[in-house]
């Protein structure tokens, strides 16, 4: 019976499962906790698991069902990324400084999960402060990749990835500043989605660097992302950022397929790639090629500046946006200050881990006086080059079409001397935030054993293609079925 339940983890089976009564949620929510128990231990993915709270949820969604509730995601587990907020739980981001921080209220995602009446079993490990790339910066340790625990499960959404990955749970929240949803699906052989900016409220959500934050979603399966977009989407007058722009569920559009779809790839980007990936990218297009999509060589001549700007433009953003965790309002405080400068520097020292540290100090540098042109203001025109450039491209093709990442999931402590190779990770993935475009990471051919992902990028707000081509291309292939043998 639980092997059942976890072969059919996507959601619309389980929501075809709950409706025809084969399933109960409180079953469904007892063999996630089975599993958390059983796996969460090597896995770390978790950082606070709900189980009680979340049987009595179980509960009363199949008394609701029951009584004729039809909301299609009611009774489902989902694990939210510990940076939105969640009244009454701890929200630690994974840093110290939020160790002790029970949110006050619910983020706009977290509201938006229950409304549909999803049930939440915990909150999922992170990179600190979102700051990474493979979850190595949390202060509740790294997270193990379930395809082989020596490695990392990527960053920072790497509690979600690995959750996903181990049918922990179905389907997880996550966050993407640089591309910390798309790279630990990629490593972990799961979907992951970052909408067009704007389009998920970010309420709630601990900000990293707000003009590039997204919340977005890890899943099985392109129709559990399409499902997921379908709660969560929507304008939110607590973020004043949030788009108006309107939504049409894309469900009944899936199956038009990437037919007479033009998918761009930028080839001079490529030549970073090894013979595997290489290969491994151009078996997952030629699969869209084979269902009618035309492939066209395109340019985007400043791309490769994308991950130099990033770490001004993040870090700049960070620096302001971090200056908040002061030792007074929330968070964590030093013993016994004796003055309020001691009690700001010592708060600050003990709380903040390396990594934030490192970035912080970058981001005050980068906007200073007198390296604020050098640095902030030069990388914000290139970041305008860098959205021309895709816009351009837009002119000719409907997507655009990179691997997700230049390699699979690393080994741990491999990079952790050497931030700039760390960095250089996110080289596919920082342009979609820079430019504001939705993109998913959907599993390509494994690369040595392990999953690596196919990443396809979007003008903004054209979601749907990206989940038609995603859609055709799992229709067709295997790839995202798989299940690491740790967890079976
Ligand atoms: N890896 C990138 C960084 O270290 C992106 C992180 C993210 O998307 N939150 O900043």
């Amino acid at each position: 019976m639980t092997e059942d339940i976890s072969a059919s983890f996507s959601l619309t089976q389980l929501s075809h499962k709950l409706k025809t009564g084969e399933l109960s949620s409180e079953q469904l929510v007892t063999h996630c906790l089975n599993r958390i128990d059983k796996y969460d231990q090597p896995v770390n993915a978790f950082i606070t698991v709900t189980g009680e709270q979340a049987l009595s949820e179980a509960k009363q969604a199949d008394r609701r069902r029951r009584q004729g509730d039809p909301r299609p995601l009611l009774g489902i587990p989902i694990a939210h990324k510990d940076l939105f907020c969640t009244q009454g739980t701890l929200t630690s981001c994974g840093s110290r400084m939020l160790a002790n921080f029970v949110a006050p209220y619910d983020a706009t995602v977290v509201n938006r999960c229950r409304a549909a009446g999803l049930i939440s079993l915990g909150k999922t490990n992170m990179d600190e402060f979102a700051m990474g790339c493979s979850n190595e910066t949390s202060f509740f340790g790294p997270v193990n990749n379930p395809w082989d625990m020596a490695r990392t499960a990527g960053g920072s959404s790497g509690g979600s990835a690995a959750a996903v990955a181990a049918d922990l749970v179905p389907v997880a929240t996550a966050s993407d500043t640089g591309g910390s949803i798309r790279l630990p699906a990629a490593f972990c052989g799961r979907t992951g989605f970052k909408p067009t900016y704007g389009r998920i409220s970010r309420y709630g959500m601990v900000a990293f660097a707000s003009s590039l934050d997204q919340a977005g979603v890890i899943a099985r399966e392109v129709e559990d992302i399409a499902q997921m977009l379908n709660c969560l989407v929507g304008h939110d007058k607590r973020d004043s950022t949030s788009s108006r722009m309107p939504w049409t569920d894309p469900l009944p559009l899936m199956q038009k397929g990437c037919q007479k779809m033009r998918i761009g790839i930028p080839v001079a980007l490529l030549d970073r790639l090894d013979g595997d990936c290489r290969k491994s990218f151009e078996t997952a297009v030629a699969v869209l090629q084979e269902l009618d999509a035309e492939l066209v060589d395109i340019e985007l001549p400043h791309a490769h500046y994308g991950v130099a700007i990033y770490h001004v433009i993040a870090p700049a953003e960070a620096s302001a946006n971090l200056s908040r965790y002061d030792g007074v309002r929330y968070g964590h405080r030093c013993d016994s200050p004796k003055d309020l400068e001691d009690l700001y520097i010592r708060s600050r020292t003990e709380g903040f881990g390396f990594e934030v540290k490192r970035r912080i100090l970058t981001g005050t540098y980068v906007l200073s006086a007198g390296y604020a042109d050098a640095y902030y203001r030069r990388a914000q025109s290139i970041r305008r080059l860098i959205r021309d450039d895709f816009e351009k491209a837009f002119d000719r093709v409907q997507l655009v079409a990179t691997p997700t990442t230049i390699g699979p999931a690393f080994k741990k402590g491999e990079k952790l001397q050497d931030p700039v190779a760390m960095y250089q990770q996110d080289a596919f993935t920082v342009l979609a935030n820079l430019a504001g475009l939705p993109c998913i990471s959907t599993p390509a051919p494994p690369v040595a054993g392990l999953p690596y992902g196919l990443h396809l990028q979007a003008r903004p707000f054209d979601e749907i293609s990206l989940l038609q081509a995603g859609h055709a291309l799992q229709q067709h292939t295997q790839w995202h079925r798989q299940t690491p043998e740790t967890a079976t």
